[in-house]
């Protein structure tokens, strides 16, 4: 560290930050010690292990300068809680490292922190370190969520089978369409079915139950980041599968169908476009009736898109015909 901050108008050092935005969100936590340690310590109950999962946000390119923190700060943990549900995860705490611009607002953090405080409220889970410091460049946030699963029971990508049944929850192209809607790229679409859209972007609804349930259900599983198309990608290729998707049987919201209505090429966008955050997940044809059980237990739509067979992924229309995308989805570099 070249030089330590002192106050500078009403910001705090990194050290009153702590104090008074994270302390507060880790209370709850006797192996967090009030953030007055070095560390944090927790000890799994009996039969568990541990599921880790780590995620960063960039100014700029997850979000933007104008977002309201609370909710940025809601998206980061709400995406990692989404890795941990696909696993069949029961959160438990988090770490977060936040690199603050020198320049940010004293408000601005505070909102970042209720943000956290109300979903940590919602998700049952407290906050158990991290690590806080000044940025000259974007404000960068990594979290890194800890859930437990019964030893060998995560639910992982590589276990789908030939035949298997693919599944989606919830409806699919709402996160990346919700970023147009967001940015008043969508014109002409009616205002309440776009800011139903832009709300499913800035606060995806981690599917926490539904992941429980498909512990013992699915055979493979992730969530929907990338876009449906490349993340079905990444399950068969660790699978060693190939899929037969049946396009007509993708689910979609009444902000997606209204889209694709003014502009047909919103449905490639939909389905190769990130940020869904639903369950992609694969399960034995002999459990539909135990998938559908669990989807009613959760009150959450799961439908059935297609089935694990052959080489490769192949995309049919309602009559059969093979229909290709230019871009599977999203990739950093
Ligand atoms: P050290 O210098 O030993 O790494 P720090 O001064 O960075 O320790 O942190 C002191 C305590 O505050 C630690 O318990 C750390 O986990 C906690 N802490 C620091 N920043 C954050 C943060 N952004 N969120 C949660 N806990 C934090
Ligand atoms: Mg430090």
């Amino acid at each position: 560290m070249v030089e330590r901050n002192s106050s500078d108008g009403d910001r705090p050092d990194e050290f009153a930050l702590i104090e008074e935005l994270f302390a507060p969100l880790a209370a709850g936590a006797s192996g967090a010690y009030g953030l007055e340690d070095d560390v944090a310590t927790y000890a799994p109950s009996p039969g568990q292990e541990l599921v880790l999962t780590a995620d960063a946000i960039v100014e700029g390119v997850h979000f933007l300068a104008t977002d309201s923190a609370d909710l940025v700060a809601r998206k980061l943990l709400r995406v990692n809680l989404s890795d941990l549900a696909a696993k069949g995860a029961r959160p438990v705490g988090y770490l977060l490292t936040a690199a603050f611009p020198r320049t940010m607002d004293y408000a601005v953090m505070r909102a970042f922190a209720r943000g956290l405080a109300e979903d940590q409220r919602r998700f049952g889970i407290h906050l158990w370190g991290g690590d806080t410091v000044a940025t000259p460049g974007p404000a960068t946030y990594s979290l890194t969520a800890i859930g437990e699963v019964p030893q060998g029971c995560a639910i992982r990508r590589g276990g789908a089978g030939e035949g298997d049944d693919i599944y989606v929850t919830g409806t699919i192209g709402d996160g990346a369409l919700g970023l147009l809607a967001a940015q008043d790229l969508l014109p002409g679409l009616d205002s309440d079915l776009n800011a139903a859209l832009a709300s499913r972007y800035r606060l995806p609804e981690p599917r926490m139950a539904l992941g429980l349930a498909l512990r013992d259900l699915a055979t493979a599983g992730l969530d929907i980041s990338d876009g449906l198309a490349a993340d079905l990608g990444h399950l068969c290729r660790v699978s060693g599968v190939g899929a037969r998707i049946e396009l007509e049987a993708v689910p979609l919201s009444p902000g997606i169908r209204a889209a694709i209505a003014l502009d047909p090429a919103h449905f490639e966008r939909a389905l190769t476009g990130g940020d869904d955050y639903e369950l992609l997940f694969t399960a034995a044809r002999v459990d539909r009736t135990r998938i559908e059980g669990a989807a009613l237990n959760c009150g959450l739509a799961v439908t059935r898109i297609g089935v694990a067979s052959g080489e490769g992924l192949v995309f049919v229309d309602g009559s059969g015909a093979e229909v290709s995308f230019a871009h599977a989805g999203y990739t950093h570099f």
